[in-house]
């Protein structure tokens, strides 16, 4: 991820030729192997030849496993970083309001705002007769909780209310809905939910739902709403997860069509998982071999999923140069990953996700130093790489038919030592287009060149790319939005209505030809930074060299919305949307 900072004066490091590598346990490392240092053209014309030269001929990475002594890398920590799912034994789906018959542990039911601004809630049979069957069956409960609490039903409002062990239901909470006559989205019952059951930890839970075709959505919303990271908690910092028996929702119908719907909610909502797993975990932990094991993981569990991965030589083969540039400098090897579904069947489109996956992105030469620079949640650089497999992981579960779906990460991280790549250099992408690199910190449209290259060579019919590309797209979009670069109006309507269905935010950027002399360098064909104006639009036309126009292809930065400062967690941004459009693109 770029950062262009307007006082940054980018720290740029000396290589210093012959300095040694103090470990954190106090063993001194000489400079990196002797063969190491015998050219200087780390990422010319020919990558592979360069750097095979750089590391005498031997078609390893750099680093040996015993210069790995002081990795950072846990494999032996205990800790085990995968989340577990959340606490939901069972869904079930009923037609019928319940009438109110439920007896249990939490009941949640959905309140409408009265239409004139300054009326009570109504609980008269008629206006919201089920507030009012429930109202009777709990004594005068409900009536009780809207007048203490001043409880209006708007959008977004809540209360609760503990009735203890005589009464039906031993938690009753209300959910504001906002008025009937402006009311479009029950999503945001999901997150009252969750947040209930996060806090009362109960066995057995019933939910009303408002009405309308939103059984889906309010199911995925808990889902994903009950994720808790206790990963790297011990003791009592560990937050207890719930534990629910069954959730029933009323009203949401009976049938196939319902336990589709919930079977997709399920499905959809632990990919979301798998994605905020992945960003919400630190770099020592996540690394490009760990996304690459992510993906095996995929393809073993499922049926039609087949996975490639490919090191540094076969990169090198496919001439990778601006890929393997930015991987040079870590001790972690590159993972370019490619995960693929074949469904059962003829497929009859084949759709290509390419995420940005830097595990963590230290902006090499030009380092992230000082205050904004935030280089300690550099960890969520590998946020397209988290969404791109959280959808896969949906994708998996849910085995669309007709529609065949390709994943591609370019995964490694962007580091400094004497093996790093340079502010200065010229590299070479797979498609013979030279760059002249002016930032090291731009370095996430140069794994992502050689990723699109090697997407279009699979002739999809459209390319989606997710990636934290720009701080830039932050300071245009804020945190709520994803930018979206696309010139196929159809692929931006297509995505737009996926993510409005999932409930994230796409705003469309115009790829704005004007810029791309920004892009030009005067010593190679391209320049990876355009300045800091319009530096996501740059960015974007940078990533356009890389797609031929006959492909239909979308580039979506989504450095915002993937992380929550608030909250200091990943949001998962991104994958349940990918998953939708996938989804929605095979049964048109
Ligand atoms: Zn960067």
């Amino acid at each position: 991820m770029t950062i262009l900072l307007r006082s940054a004066s980018a720290a740029v490091a000396r290589r210093g030729a012959g300095a040694a590598f103090m470990a954190p346990s106090g063993v001194i490392f000489p400079p990196l192997a002797t063969t190491t240092t015998t050219t200087s053209c780390a990422s010319s014309s020919s990558p592979s030849a360069a750097l095979l030269a750089r590391r005498g001929g031997a078609a390893m990475w750099p680093f040996s496993s015993a210069t790995r002594l002081f990795s950072t890398t846990n494999a032996d920590t205990g800790i085990n970083w995968r989340t577990q799912a959340p606490g939901v034994a069972k869904l079930e789906s009923l037609a019928g309001m319940g009438d109110a018959t439920f007896k249990g542990d939490l009941l949640v039911l959905p309140v409408f705002q009265p239409e004139e601004d300054g009326d009570d809630v109504q609980l008269a049979v008629g206006t919201q007769p089920i507030l009012a069957a429930w109202d009777k069956v709990l004594g005068g409960a409900i009536a009780d909780l809207v007048q203490t609490k001043d409880f209006k039903g708007k959008a977004g409002s809540a209360a609760r209310v503990r009735l203890g062990k005589g009464s039906a239901v031993k938690s009753l909470t209300l959910v504001g809905m906002g008025k009937k006559s402006a009311f479009n989205s029950a999503r945001a019952m999901g997150p009252a939910v969750a947040t209930d059951v996060k806090a009362e930890k109960p066995k057995t839970v019933a939910v009303v739902l408002p009405g309308g075709d939103c059984l889906g959505a309010v199911a995925e919303e808990m889902l994903s709403g009950l994720y808790l990271d206790n990963r790297f908690k011990t003791g009592e910092g560990v937050e207890k997860a719930a534990s629910v028996e069954y959730v029933t929702f009323f009203g949401g119908g009976g049938g196939g069509a319902a336990e589709g719907a919930l079977e997709k909610a399920q499905a959809v909502s632990e990919g979301g998982g798998l994605t905020k797993e992945l960003v919400g975990a630190p770099a020592n932990y996540v690394t490009p071999k760990a996304l690459a094991d992510t993906a095996r993981a995929i393809a073993e569990e499922y049926e039609g999923w087949e996975v490639k991965v490919m090191g540094q030589k076969e990169c090198a083969e496919l001439k990778m140069g601006a890929y393997l540039a930015v991987a040079q400098g870590s001790m972690d090897p590159p993972e370019f990953i490619h995960l693929s579904y074949k469904p059962k069947g003829e497929a009859n489109k084949k759709l290509v996700l390419v995420g940005k996956g830097l595990t963590f992105d230290s902006g090499g030469y030009n380092l992230k130093a000082g205050a904004g620079s935030m280089i300690e949640l550099m960890k969520f650089d590998m946020g397209g790489a988290g969404a791109v497999l959280g959808a896969a992981k949906a994708l998996a579960a849910l085995a669309p038919e007709g529609v065949e779906v390709h994943v591609i990460v370019a995964a490694c991280e962007n580091m400094i030592s004497a093996q790093a790549y340079r502010p200065g250099d010229i590299l070479k992408a797979s498609n013979g287009k030279t760059i002249e690199v002016l930032n090291t910190d731009a370095e996430g449209r140069l794994t992502l060149a050689d990723a699109l290259v090697y997407a279009e060579k699979l002739e999809p019919d459209a390319i989606v790319d997710a990636a934290t590309l720009t701080g830039a797209c932050v300071i245009a979009l804020g945190g709520e939005y994803g930018g979206m670069w696309t010139g196929d109006d159809k692929l931006a309507a297509a995505l737009e209505a996926a993510a409005t269905t999932k409930g994230e935010k796409l705003w469309r950027m115009p790829l704005a030809e004007e810029y791309k002399p920004n892009i030009k360098s005067e010593i190679a064909d391209l320049k990876n930074v355009g300045g800091r104006e319009g530096g996501s639009i740059t960015a974007a036309l940078f990533l356009q060299e890389f797609v031929t126009k006959k492909t239909p292809w979308a580039h979506l930065d989504i450095a915002g919305p993937v992380w929550n400062p608030k909250k200091g967690g990943a949001t998962g941004f991104g994958a349940r949307t990918l998953a939708q459009w996938v989804l929605t693109q095979a049964s048109s």
